[in-house]
């Protein structure tokens, strides 16, 4: 992807000749996650390689490569490097999902290391604005297996693309979105923060055959996510 992020440098000038910075600054961040014990080699090389201060406000830049979670509008959060890394890590696990969904595009982050790593990335927003910006970014920087869509309620999920072999959710929902749970393949698996706000875990939810299994790991802080109430649903 080379090429590509050298034509958007040039079309954001306020980030020309921060090139070699910003590639200092990753393999420092790099460090600090192998430091807090994310060890898988192919999640660290994608944190290496996405460039975090493309998906960050202009004003953002010099943090971009700070391990916090940074504000991108409408009241939304950028992840902080080391859960992408730790949601990543865990989608990975146990091989290679083709066909992943991502619920909460925000700033496009996520979706873009989880690009580098996997073929195929479905992934929904329902801010409009955000939605557009990540398009535009996804198009910019060459990542053509992303395919970003704008949905009202995206704890639907994509009915008509999945089964999908992962699902990985970026908002924090207040209780497991049992919707979702038939959208992921047999044998595969979701990640999703669970619990009201102040009280998250990260959970996994395993499916096997009709069996789904339940494991909750660390403490984690998620903006939440919106679920529409039927009644105001449209269609
Ligand atoms: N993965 C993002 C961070 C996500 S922040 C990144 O790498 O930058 C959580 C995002 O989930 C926000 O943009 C929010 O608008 C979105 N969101 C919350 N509820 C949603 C829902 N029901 N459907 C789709 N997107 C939702």
């Amino acid at each position: 992807m080379g090429a590509e992020t050298v034509n958007a440098h040039d079309k954001h000038p306020h980030v020309r000749g921060f090139g070699m910075a910003s590639a200092r600054s990753r393999a420092r961040l790099v460090e600090r996650l192998r430091g807090l014990g994310i060890d898988d080699e192919t999640v660290l090389a994608a944190i290496e390689k996405v460039q975090r201060h493309q998906f960050v406000d202009e004003a953002m830049t010099s943090r971009a490569y700070d391990d916090t979670a940074l504000p991108i509008g409408y009241g939304q959060t950028i992840s902080q490097p080391y859960i992408v890394a730790q949601m990543t890590s865990l989608l990975i696990a146990e091989g290679r999902p083709e066909n992943v969904l991502e619920i909460g595009t925000g700033s496009g982050y996520q979706a873009a290391v989880l690009a580098e790593i996997l073929p195929s990335i479905y992934t929904v927003e329902r801010i409009q604005p955000l939605y557009e910006r990540a398009r535009r970014r996804f198009a910019e920087l060459g990542y053509r297996n992303v395919r970003a869509r704008l949905a009202r309620d995206g704890v639907l999920g994509l009915p008509d693309y999945g089964p999908f072999d992962a699902i990985l959710v970026t908002a924090g929902a207040e209780r497991l979105p049992k919707a979702l749970y038939a959208q992921i393949a047999d044998g595969g698996r979701m990640i999703v923060p669970v619990g009201p706000s102040g009280d998250q875990r990260l959970m996994v939810i395993y499916r096997d055959g009709a069996n789904y299994r339940e494991q909750a790991l660390d403490a984690v802080s998620f903006v939440p996510l919106i679920e529409q109430r039927a009644d105001e649903r449209i269609g």
